[in-house]
């Protein structure tokens, strides 16, 4: 009989959280071995997401409580400002971090490398587990080869903390990566700040944020007398799960960091 993953949620009372406790619930060869959030404590996650009690109750993460249990992979989808801190606790405590929270930096991302190779285990970090969107990301990367002038437009919902996504901020790497040759800078009068939006590795930045939206990214090229437009929607969170049950599967089969669910797929 093949052993079963199991697999803690950090962040399992907020809306990512409960949908990936749901998805570990429904996937044969995982087990969902803890739930954690800062709030919500003492309740039984199954009855949090209108299932049946399943005898898990909802903690807040901490070295004694990972130490003690089964753990392998733990998936975080919490805040920007937590997220490091998590990282480093389950590598402490020998566990395996995927992590969808967004808001991390190159810098982050540095030392989180650091501490991958110190553990000798593995990490996967992605901005955006929609397979649709790792593809969109894809795409954009190879047009930019031919088309060097882009823009990115990234809309979410309006609980979202942290701006511009983190999808988009790799979605200006892979641009960056891809490029032929950098985009001619011209002069421009802005006669309001920011009318233009962010940049990053010469492409600019619009972030937009509605109650109604869920996650949504359009990338724009323009060449000569023609434009590209490639977007992406998740209507769902559903739409990051079968990433996630992707990156859960192949985690425990590799050694070091992984930055972008693109990596484990043949593209
Ligand atoms: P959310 O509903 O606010 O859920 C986050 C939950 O984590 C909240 O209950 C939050 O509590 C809790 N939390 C905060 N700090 C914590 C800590 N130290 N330990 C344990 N729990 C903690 O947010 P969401 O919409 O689920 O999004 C979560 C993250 O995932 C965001 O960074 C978002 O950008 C990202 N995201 C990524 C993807 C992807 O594909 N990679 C897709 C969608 C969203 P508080 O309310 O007190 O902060």
């Amino acid at each position: 009989m093949v052993e079963k993953i199991n697999v803690a949620v950090n962040g399992s009372y907020g809306r990512m959280g409960r949908e990936v406790c749901r998805a570990i619930l429904e996937e044969e060869g995982l087990e969902l071995a803890g739930a954690f959030d800062l709030h919500g404590h003492g309740e039984d996650i199954g009855e949090v997401l209108g299932k049946q009690k399943l005898g898990i109750l909802i903690q807040e993460l901490n070295r004694e409580v990972l130490a003690e249990g089964k753990t392998q992979v733990i998936v975080d989808f919490t805040t920007p400002m937590a997220v490091m801190n998590n990282i480093q606790l389950s590598l402490n405590c020998g566990i395996r971090p995927i992590v969808g929270t967004t808001g991390i930096t190159q810098v982050d991302l540095k030392l989180i490398n650091e501490w991958v190779e110190q553990a000798g285990l593995s990490a996967v970090i992605a901005p955006n587990f929609a397979l649709g969107a790792v593809l969109m990301m894809k795409f954009a990367s190879l047009a930019a080869r031919y088309l060097n002038q882009a823009e990115i437009i990234e809309l979410h919902h309006d609980q979202k903390i942290d701006a511009p996504s983190g999808t988009a901020l790799k979605t200006a790497e892979m641009i960056a990566a891809g490029r032929g040759a950098e985009p001619r800078k011209r002069d421009e009068l802005l006669k309001l700040p920011g009318a233009r939006g962010a940049t990053a590795e010469n492409v600019h930045i619009h972030s937009v944020r509605l109650e109604g939206l869920i996650a949504h990214q359009e990338v724009l090229f323009g060449g000569l007398g023609q434009t590209l437009s490639i977007r992406h929607d998740s209507y769902d969170r559903k739409s990051f799960m079968p990433g996630v049950i992707l990156a859960i599967k192949k985690i425990t089969g590799f050694r070091g960091m992984v930055y972008g669910l693109e990596n484990l797929l043949d593209l």
